[in-house]
């Protein structure tokens, strides 16, 4: 048994002083306790509050690789998310399985050290550059949940079929290979640490009699499923140029939207079709710091709660991994379009975005955290009072400086199932895992022109 006893933990949506939290030797949660006798023998934290661990619902690994590199003018006459997409092309057929493996753990590497403890890696790299398959087809996704592992994160890998446009490397023709690869990658997850989810990568990737056999398989099956949805004008247009209708509408009348099912953007959606999600009880994960980055558009965060969606959120391309400001951005982004305050949430606006980094994260991914209460894993991060971000923050205003203003400096301890990964803002593998990706990134620099 181990027990914690910070300043102030997040319970039940609101901090609680002298309180601590007990975990078994599994890292489950098994109570909370204010008796003095249970005091005594807890863990003393001082200084901290204790927060679940945050759940990155949407991320594509490999992508931190052109961090800083897409950020001039490519030559076009107008940059867009489509000329983006090209570096990013570059990028993921230049990658080894080694350098892949590298390049995740550097991102995973820092989502633990910001508090993040589950991810949801949308993979879509699976054969080699020539579209070849590996002799185990399922190389890839295995450095990526190597990765996850050695680190210490918990993943869910998203396998992602691709089918049409793209680059050899993305593509899986054949529905039974997609079937029997995921199958294979099952075997080989580590139970509660790492498991599958289905992603069908885009209407524009993904014919639609395939989607409905991924959709018939996920649903046997139980699996999440994460789709990028009307992320960009374009892929709308083309939606309905193709089907006579717009993405969400298109899932809707083909049953495809349902509690599992996660809309990752959902940006240029109509008000019917935001209706169709929160009817389905479908989720969107919106990941505002990448969209604002590719001038994708604002999530309509706040037409998307009043349907009753929930929204989780995601690091996507990793062009930053601080998934607190993804959540605040969520009410930012329709600050600036509504020259308004406090647009999301008038309540309890603080609670309401780390809710999206948490628990909404945790039900999108079937993720065992998102919030800490006896049965779960005991995944959560500390953060310092003293830190300069939040210094001077109360038990009132605590939520709203962590929310609004945190910097990941704050960030100290990080456990995951009671076992401590991050230590006083440290991770043991830091140095190799920097030092390696460092290489990765000179070979990619010196050998190629990357972006
Ligand atoms: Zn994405």
């Amino acid at each position: 048994m181990t027990a914690w006893l910070p300043d102030y933990i997040w319970r039940e949506g609101a901090f609680e002083s002298g309180v601590a939290m007990f975990a078994d030797s599994s890292g489950l949660i098994t109570h909370f306790s204010s008796a003095a006798a249970d005091l005594a023998q807890a863990a003393r934290l001082p200084g901290c509050a204790l927060l679940p661990g945050l759940i990155n619902a949407h991320s594509h690994a490999f992508q931190r690789v052109i961090r800083g590199r897409t950020e001039q003018p490519s030559g076009a006459s107008r940059d867009t998310f489509w000329t983006w997409r090209e570096a990013m092309y570059r990028a993921a057929n230049l990658l080894s399985p080694e350098a892949l493996y590298h390049a995740a753990r550097m991102a995973f590497l820092e989502m633990l050290l910001s508090g993040i403890t589950t991810v949801g890696e949308f993979h879509y790299l699976h054969h080699d550059p020539a579209g070849r398959p590996y002799e185990d087809r399922n190389l890839l996704a295995l450095q990526m949940l190597r990765a996850a592992e050695d680190t210490g994160l918990r993943i869910a890998l998203l396998r992602a079929a691709y089918v049409r446009g793209g680059q050899p490397r993305f593509l899986t023709p054949r529905l039974e290979d997609f079937v029997a690869d995921t199958e294979a990658l099952s075997g080989r997850c580590k139970p509660g640490r790492s498991w599958v989810g289905i992603a069908p990568h885009s209407i524009r990737a993904v014919p639609l009699d395939y989607l409905l056999e991924l959709g018939r398989y996920a649903r046997a099956k139980a699996l999440p499923v994460h789709m990028h949805v009307a992320e960009q004008p374009a892929e709308v247009e083309a939606c309905i140029a193709e089907y006579g209708m717009p993405p969400v509408a298109l899932l809707h009348q083909h049953g495809i939207l349902d509690d599992r099912f996660t809309a990752i953007h959902a940006i240029h959606v109509t008000e019917q079709e935001i209706h169709q999600l929160g009817a389905a009880r479908s989720m969107v994960c919106a990941c505002p710091t990448t969209e604002r980055n590719l001038g994708d558009g604002t999530c309509p965060a706040d037409r998307l709660t009043r349907a009753g969606v929930r929204i989780a959120v995601g690091s996507d391309s990793n062009i930053q991994i601080d998934l607190l400001e993804d959540a605040r951005e969520l009410e930012y982004h329709l600050r600036l379009e509504r020259l308004e305050r406090v647009v999301l949430e008038p309540e309890a606006l603080a609670p309401r975005l780390l809710g999206c980094a948490t628990e909404s994260g945790a039900a999108s991914l079937a993720a065992p955290g998102g919030k800490l209460e006896v049965g779960r894993p005991a995944d959560f991060f500390t953060v310092d009072l003293n830190d300069p971000s939040i210094a001077g923050a109360d038990a009132e205003s605590l939520a709203g400086n962590i929310v609004f203003s945190l910097q990941r400096t704050a960030v100290r301890d990080v456990y995951i199932a009671g076992q401590c990964i991050v230590r006083d803002g440290h991770h043991k593998l830091e140095e190799q895992i920097l030092k390696n990706f460092a290489d990765v990134q000179r070979g990619l620099s010196s050998s190629h022109r990357l972006c």
